[in-house]
C-alpha cells in the first residue's frame, strides 16, 4: 500500500538540503543497510539505529499523551496491564521497559512507536469484548515492534523527498510541521490527521506474530478471528481508523485462519 500523505511537504531551500544530504549521510554511515530481523525471518533496510529511533519516538509519545490526553480508568488500566504483561513476556520481552496508555479517543484504533511504546483509544477499549481480543491487539502492535517496521518504513523513506524533510528534521526536532512527519512515518500519524499506513506486507507479518503471541501466552487465537471479523461489521461505507491504517479483509482473515491452523489450534 502506498504513501498517503494529508500535507505536502513546502519545498526546501539549498542550505536546508545541504544540511539534510548531510544528516542522511551520517545516518546511513553509523547504520547498518540490510539487518536480517529474526522475529520476521526475512532481510530488511534499516537505515537508522535503535537510540535515534527511540529518540524520535519518544517525543512522539509524549506530544500524543499531551495533546490527545490518556484516560485513567481502574478497569481499563488493570486491564491492559495483565494483558500487555502476557504479551511482552509471550513476545520474550518482558525483561524491559514498556509504556502502554490508554488514549482519549472513540475511535477504534491502536498504535505503536519505536522503544516499546503501545497506545490503545478509549474506543477500543470499550470495544474488545475480553482479554482474548485485547490480547489480539496487543498482540498486533507488539508484532509491529518486534518486526522494527516503523524502522523499516523510516529507512524507506529517508530514501525519497519525505526522507530529506525527515533528516532534516532530525537536526530541527522541534519543528512542529516536521513532528507530524515523524509521526505519521512512526506510526501514530493517526492522531494528527496524517496517515501514513503499514504496507500490507508489514500488516500480516504483524498478524501472524500476534497470533504466536496470543497462543503462547495463553490465549484464545481464535478471538483475533471473531476481533477483525467485528471490526469489518463497523465499516458500514467509512471503515474505522484502526482499519484505514491496518486494512482489513477477508485475506486477513484467511491469512488468520490459515495461521491458526498452522499452529494446530
Ligand atoms: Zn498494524
Amino acid at each position: 500500500m502506498g504513501a498517503r500523505m494529508t500535507e505536502t511537504p513546502e519545498p526546501m531551500g539549498r542550505l536546508a538540503k545541504g544540511l539534510a544530504a548531510a544528516a542522511l549521510f551520517a545516518l546511513a554511515a553509523t547504520t547498518s543497510g540490510c539487518t536480517q530481523n529474526q522475529a520476521l525471518g526475512r532481510d530488511q533496510l534499516i537505515l537508522v539505529s535503535n537510540d535515534q529511533l527511540a529518540t524520535l519516538a519518544d517525543g512522539t509519545w509524549q506530544r500524543t499523551l499531551q495533546q490527545q490526553g490518556v484516560v485513567h480508568d481502574a478497569d481499563y488500566d488493570a486491564q491492559l496491564d495483565r494483558v500487555a504483561g502476557r504479551i511482552v513476556t509471550a513476545a520474550g520481552r518482558g525483561g524491559e521497559t514498556w509504556n502502554f496508555a490508554v488514549i482519549h479517543d472513540d475511535s477504534l484504533n491502536a498504535f505503536a512507536l519505536p522503544g516499546n511504546k503501545i497506545g490503545v483509544n478509549s474506543g477500543m477499549m470499550k470495544f474488545v469484548q475480553n482479554d482474548d481480543q485485547l490480547a489480539a491487539v496487543i498482540g498486533h502492535e507488539v508484532g509491529h515492534v518486534m518486526a522494527r517496521h516503523s524502522a523499516e518504513r523510516y529507512s524507506q523513506q529517508l530514501l525519497g523527498q519525505v526522507g530529506l524533510d525527515l533528516a532534516n528534521a532530525a537536526l530541527a526536532a522541534n519543528n512542529t510541521p516536521m513532528a507530524d512527519q515523524i509521526a505519521a512515518v512512526l506510526g501514530a500519524g493517526v492522531n494528527y490527521g496524517v496517515i501514513l499506513p503499514f504496507s500490507r506486507k508489514q500488516e500480516l507479518e504483524a498478524d501472524t506474530l500476534g497470533l504466536q503471541y496470543m497462543a503462547r501466552a495463553g490465549y484464545d487465537p481464535h478471538q483475533a478471528v471473531d476481533f477483525w471479523r467485528r471490526m469489518m461489521a463497523q465499516s458500514n461505507g467509512q471503515p474505522p481508523e484502526f482499519m484505514s491504517t491496518h486494512p482489513s479483509d477477508q485475506a486477513r482473515i484467511a491469512n488468520l485462519q490459515a495461521q491458526i491452523r498452522r499452529m494446530g489450534l
